[in-house]
């Protein structure tokens, strides 16, 4: 809680200084709100006077009243101004420092994150403050100023009767607070219980066509269906618990609680001598407008509590590390890639590759294989910094890749991975994304390469058409723009996903055609999941637990019958009787055409 503070008053700092001014204009606003009323009272008070009525203070209680409507009309508008100005400045100063910092922070960092999270700070946490400060702050000084306005007068007027004016709202909070303390403890158990029907219907809806193929579809609905029931018997028993005190409270605070209590209190003072019959005016008319601004007081801490935790949010995204960068880069001279005694940990503690020694010389094809979680991804993506080395290092004609000007690095290493990340734009924006100055002529050259540019040219508009408006690519056509965009970026080192080549078992030949294309005399680091894929590789690398525990060509190491050959044994059993998309039908995987192959 005391993190969340912090991190709100350290967001909203830079516009400390016009909040500041926005509650003084607030401050005169609400007040101004309620001399009318005072006003009101007071000319009654004159008027219904025994005696002469004094026409000079009637006037001018009533020249105050017109006045001060008009002072609240403009201190109203200033104030709201003031907010929204700072609100959208505040706004575009957020987004502009999380999207700057997104840029910076390692790639990695959003493998560890779901882009709906990302998309929940930069967009719906950043609207939630635009709440608290331009909303939230201003009704939270009327609902102060106003009450206490209000009962300064009212004191002033006659202290007795104001604590009897008082006595429905202090027995309305009362009431509201053991509510909300009920509130507190549920909450939790709210937040669950919606998570958990959050979750079982995404996974219901994410899972659908797996669940139908084998025939699972009432179980899992059964799962969802367990969900709400369960939702609906903790909320029905809450609900039963606090509706009680909450009518109880609603009524004790409503404004005709509020006239009843004043009316039938006055009566009992006008009739015991205590008060003038004309003195109770006050009371009638400020009396009932209490409750409200109290009201709003509880909904606006609801916003608070709302925006704290959206701040906290937003702030850990803009304390993230961010990738260092040299202060004096060195541009390396050549293309050779050594890794040095590299090891790396996620979690600081369990290496997930360690003491790795590689080197890929240009024009040569290195495959990594190994078991799953033996580390074969974490050490591509080492190469394009998605994480830096925990120790050693991996450099690139001779020099250290944290050495290297980012810019550099990435005009030299591209990646294509089995998710294809396309962005809204138009399709020859994605391609020209490395290199924005290429012509039109170049980008269609790159997709002819890989075999798209006939499926791209028939789309609406061509390559003018937008991803995912009228550009609705298959997964195999979109796996191809994204290896176009490599192609296109011309980078000489590639790391590469091979099974970026199965994500669409209907265009599979094609994306592996482009990927041969693509390849074609580089340096290429391949994460291989398929063995057949790598019997042409220069140089296969075995992993096993986040160590190389064999290297060398596919003859090599069938013959040094290791892990390696275990595996391909293993994978020759089940090619023979696999139906599809494996070994048996793709005999030769990729034709990656690496130096000597
Ligand atoms: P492979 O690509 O061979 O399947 P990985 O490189 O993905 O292996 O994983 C190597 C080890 O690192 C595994 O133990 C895995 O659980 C762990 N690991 C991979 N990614 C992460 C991550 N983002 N956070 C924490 N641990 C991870």
């Amino acid at each position: 809680m005391a993190a969340e503070k912090a991190a709100l008053g350290a967001i909203l700092r830079p516009i400390r200084g016009r909040l500041r001014w926005a509650i003084a204009a607030q401050t005169v606003s609400a007040i101004a709100a309620v001399v009318p009323f005072i006003a009101i009272a007071e000319l009654g008070r004159i008027l219904l006077d025994d005696g002469p009525v004094n026409t000079d203070d009637a006037w001018t209680v009533t020249w105050i009243g017109a006045a001060a409507l008009l002072v609240r009309l403009a201190f109203l508008m200033a104030s709201g101004a003031v907010t929204h100005f700072a609100d959208d400045a505040l706004q575009s100063h957020l987004r502009r420092s999380l999207v700057d910092r997104l840029g910076r922070v390692p790639l990695g960092w959003f493998n560890a994150r779901s882009s709906g999270q990302v998309k929940k700070a930069v967009q719906d946490d950043v609207e939630a403050m635009h709440h608290l400060v331009a909303h939230s702050v201003l009704d939270i000084t009327a609902a102060v100023v106003i009450p206490t306005t209000s009962l300064v007068y009212l004191f002033a007027v006659d202290w007795r009767m104001t604590l009897v004016t008082l006595a429905p709202l202090i027995v309305g909070l009362t009431l509201y607070s053991a509510t909300m303390a009920g509130m507190a403890k549920h909450l939790p158990q709210y937040d669950r219980a919606m998570g958990r029907i959050n979750g079982s219907a995404v996974e219901f809806v994410q899972g659908i066509s797996v669940v139908k193929t084998f025939g699972q579809t009432r179980r899992a609905h059964r799962e969802f269906a367990q969900a709400a029931d369960d939702f609906s018997a903790f909320f029905l028993d809450w609900v039963r618990s606090t509706h009680g005190s909450k009518s109880a409270a609603e009524i004790a605070l409503s404004p005709v609680a509020g006239l009843a209590t004043t009316l039938v209190g006055g009566a009992v003072f006008v009739t015991q001598g205590w008060i003038d019959g004309v003195d109770l005016l006050p009371f009638v008319l400020l009396g009932i407008g209490l409750t409200a601004p109290i009201l709003s007081l509880f909904y606006a801490s609801y916003e608070l509590r709302i925006a704290k935790g959206a701040a906290e949010r937003v702030a850990s995204i803009l304390d993230s590390e961010e990738l260092p960068v040299p202060a004096t880069p060195v541009a390396p001279e050549g293309n050779h890639v050594s890794y040095r005694g590299v090891s790396f940990s996620y979690d600081g503690t369990r290496d997930a590759v360690s003491g790795i020694d590689l080197e890929l010389a240009p024009g040569t094809v290195t495959a990594l294989v190994g078991p799953s979680g033996s580390g074969k991804s974490t050490l591509a993506t080492l190469l394009p910094r998605f994480a830096d080395v925990a120790k050693g290092s991996i450099s690139i004609g001779g020099v250290d890749i944290r050495q290297m000007a980012l810019e550099d690095l990435y005009s030299r290493v591209a990646f294509v991975f089995q998710d294809v990340r396309l962005t809204r734009d138009t399709v020859a924006a994605n391609i020209r994304m490395a290199r924005p100055g290429a012509s039109l002529e170049e980008v269609r050259e790159a997709a002819r390469a890989v075999g798209v540019d006939h499926v791209l040219q028939s789309l609406p508009r061509g390559y003018d058409s937008v991803v995912g408006e009228d550009a609705q690519l298959s997964g195999g056509e979109a796996q191809r723009v994204s290896i176009a965009r490599a192609l296109l970026a011309d980078t000489p080192i590639i790391v590469l996903d091979e099974a970026a080549a199965h994500a669409d078992p209907h265009s599979e030949a094609e994306v592996q055609d482009a990927l041969s294309v693509l390849t074609r005399g580089k340096i290429v680091l391949m994460i291989a999941h398929r063995l057949p894929s790598v019997v042409d590789a220069d140089r296969i690398a075995v992993l096993d637990d986040g160590r190389i525990v064999e290297s060398g060509r596919h003859e090599q190491l069938l013959a040094a019958d290791g892990l390696y050959a275990r595996m391909w044994r293993a994978q020759q059993r089940t090619a023979g009787w696999r139906p599809h998309g494996s070994a048996a039908t793709t005999p030769a995987g990729i034709t990656l055409a690496g130096g000597n192959s």
